[in-house]
Parts: structure tokens; C-alpha cells; sequence
């Protein structure tokens, strides 16, 4: 089925990001950046991340270990709540954190999932994808695993995310023993999920209460690709906040989360998993690169396939948030989501950005949206 994508939200959406980027516009309409290797793509949390995989690149690493080491850097910074320490826990208040890696140039991939205690789960993917010949670990066996290679068991639930999960916890029905039995908070969209140094307790709990209305995915996502045109990716999260304990998204999923062909370009997503993975969103983006769309109009194609899902019926749809990224063998980028600027409660709009370090310049780009949001019109 074709989503319905009107022609005024098309030509609002390819002539905003085209200017606002910098970047030409193709034959769809749709931004298309100018081919540059090296290259990093991250989602919006992935400025250091790009920073640092471009640096190592540039020394002559690998590009699996230069996007490792980027992702790590937020996997260990308990202010970014939805990856790696300090992300936010499942309903029981237990951090778990899912994972995946992919290598061009060996064909090589590596993941685990629900893995507890060890707050570099993309470490622990690598090391499945170089230590074993299985692809994806699971659970006790995956932190069993992490330790025999040395790695160190730690508590991942930090001071503010048992403080949200707790509010969670609390105000999730007037029926059971957990907290006042408050009516449920106002809906509304929580607005990012990296927590300002110093924030009050009262500033805290706003922040759960936002969280809870809506509770939130998160992840990093990053891809890069060298002067030679070689190409590595690597997802890392701590998953849906609160999620039943074992709930895997598409970020450990090789062919969801992530996928990378060296002889094509890689792909990642961020957002709700449960959709992505029901269109293997990043294989499928891939694919349609080797059909020969371009990267944005890939990730555009696979947006369109997460909408088509629910008739694109923006009701069902209004809960549901889903970028994709991706670069190609030639070194362009591109990434789409499936709503437009949403008005946050400072009365700014937001629109969803993801990160490019072109060698050059590393920054921030709008991305391309399906639908208008709700809350726009
Ligand atoms: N995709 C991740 C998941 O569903 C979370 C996210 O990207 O926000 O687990």
C-alpha cells in the first residue's frame, strides 16, 4: 500500500530541510548531501560520538572499533537516560541494555540483548561478533559471557533514573498499593532524554511525569565509512523505558536496528523498535539503496512502510516515533522520521535531527518527515 503523503506536507518537508542543511535537493525532492569519505552518522545524541569515530578514522583505525569507541562515550554518560549507564530501567527498575555491531568488510555481525550490569553492551557485541561464531547473546548468558571476557559488572541504575522509574511506578494506576492513586499525568511528548547537570528534585520529577505520559526509546545509532569504502555500524540502547523485563527492540535485531552491506551502505533506526522490526527496517532500507534510491529516500521508503502498517491512520500512528539514517558506498547520507515539528511546551518547535561529520563539518540536520504532527495544525 502507498502511504498518502500530501503534496503540500512533500514540498514543506524537502524545501525546509534542504535549505535549513545546506544540502541539494534530488530528483524526489527529498535532501541529498554530497558524497565525502570519511564519514560518520549518528542520531541527534551522536556530535561527540562523530567527533571521536571521525578522529580514529582519520589515524588509520578500523571503522568497527572508530564507531565503537564513538558510542561508548554515551553508553558511559549517565546524563543521556535512554543508552548504557543511566538509562532508563525496565518496569522492575532493572537497567537493560540491547546492542548491536556489524563489520563491511568481513561480513561479520555481533549483538546481545536484555544484557544486565555491563554498561557497554556495543563492546560486548564486538566481542560476539570476534570471539565466537554465534551472532546474537541473550540475557544471564550474555553477561556471563561479558565477564569471562573480563568486563566488569556494575549497578547501571543511577539516582535519577530510579527517581523516574519510581514515579513511574507510582503513578501507574489507582488500583494497586504504589503511590496515591493520582489520576493519570496529561498526556504530552517527552522531549529529550539527556538530564541538565544540578536539576532540582521538583525539576526531576517534571521531567517523570513527561516521561511516564509518554514513556520514551532512545538510542545511538552510528555508521561510518572510510576513504577506502569500507563500512561499519553499531546500535546501542537501553530500550523502551519501563518495557516488561526480556522485551528485545530492533536495536540488537541485525537487518532491524542496523544493517550494513560494504558493497551498498549501512542503515540504522532509533525509535519505537516494535515497528522497525516489523518492516526489518534497516535491511530494508539498504535494499532499496541497492535499487538505487538515495539515502534519504531509502529511510523515506521505510517510514512509509511503518505508516502503511496502520493505513496511515495518523491517530493510531500519533504514538509512534521512528527515524531512520543512512550513508552509502559513495559517502551521502540521509535519514527520515515520521513526524514533522512538534510544539514543545516552551512553545518552541522541535523537529527530529540526526548528526553528520563529513570530515569537514560535524553537525546537526533536520531530518525529513512524513506527516505533519498533530499538534501543528
Ligand atoms: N529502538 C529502541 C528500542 O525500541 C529504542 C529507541 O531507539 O528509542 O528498543
Amino acid at each position: 500500500m502507498k502511504a498518502k503523503i500530501t503534496r503540500r506536507d512533500f514540498v514543506r518537508t524537502s524545501a525546509a530541510v534542504g535549505a535549513v542543511a545546506g544540502l541539494s535537493t534530488n530528483l524526489y525532492g527529498l535532501p541529498q548531501s554530497k558524497g565525502t569519505r570519511p564519514l560518520v552518522v549518528s542520531s541527534s545524541n551522536g556530535l561527540r560520538t562523530n567527533e571521536k569515530a571521525m578522529q580514529m578514522i582519520r589515524a588509520g583505525a578500523d571503522t568497527m572499533d572508530a564507531v565503537i569507541a564513538g558510542v561508548n562515550i554515551v553508553e558511559d554518560d549517565p546524563k543521556d537516560m535512554s543508552v548504557g549507564y543511566g538509562g532508563l530501567p525496565n518496569e522492575e527498575g532493572d537497567v537493560e541494555l540491547d546492542a548491536s555491531v556489524m563489520h563491511g568488510p568481513s561480513k561479520r555481525a555481533g549483538a546481545v540483548a536484555s544484557l544486565r550490569h555491563i554498561k557497554n553492551p556495543s563492546k560486548v557485541a564486538k566481542l560476539v561478533l570476534e570471539r565466537t561464531d554465534h551472532v546474537l547473546l541473550v540475557g544471564e548468558g550474555a553477561l556471563r559471557f561479558a565477564l569471562a571476557h573480563g568486563l566488569k559488572k556494575e549497578d547501571l541504575l543511577t539516582e535519577e533514573a530510579r527517581v523516574v522509574w519510581l514515579r513511574w511506578k507510582e503513578t501507574r494506576s489507582d488500583r494497586d498499593a504504589w503511590g496515591p492513586g493520582l489520576d493519570a499525568p496529561p498526556d504530552s511528548q517527552t522531549t529529550g532524554l539527556i538530564l541538565d547537570s544540578d536539576m532540582k528534585r521538583e525539576e526531576l520529577l517534571a521531567l517523570a511525569d513527561r516521561i511516564i505520559a509518554s514513556p520514551p526509546t532512545g538510542t545511538i545509532n552510528c555508521l561510518a565509512i572510510n576513504e577506502r569504502g569500507d563500512i561499519s555500524g553499531t546500535t546501542t540502547t537501553s530500550g523502551l523505558a519501563f518495557k516488561i523485563p526480556g522485551r528485545v527492540g530492533d536495536s540488537p535485531l541485525i537487518g532491524c536496528g542496523l544493517f550494513v552491506d560494504n558493497e551498498i551502505g549501512a542503515a540504522g533506526s532509533t525509535g519505537r523498535g516494535e515497528e522497525c522490526i516489523k518492516i526489518n527496517g534497516a535491511h530494508t532500507v539498504v535494499e532499496m539503496m541497492r535499487k538505487g534510491m538515495s539515502p534519504a529516500e531509502a529511510c523515506m521508503e521505510a517510514v512509509k512502510r511503518v505508516a502503511a502498517n496502520y493505513n496511515n491512520d495518523k491517530k493510531k500512528l500519533q504514538r509512534v516515533g521512528i527515524n531512520f539514517y543512512a550513508l552509502n558506498k559513495q559517502g551521502e547520507h540521509g535519514a527520515a522520521t515520521l513526524w514533522g515539528p512538534s510544539i514543545g511546551e516552551d512553545g518552541r518547535r522541535r523537529r527530529s535531527q540526526y548528526a553528520a561529520h563529513d570530515g569537514r563539518e560535524n553537525k546537526r540536520i533536520e531530518i525529513p518527515y512524513l506527516f505533519e504532527s498533530l499538534n501543528e495544525r
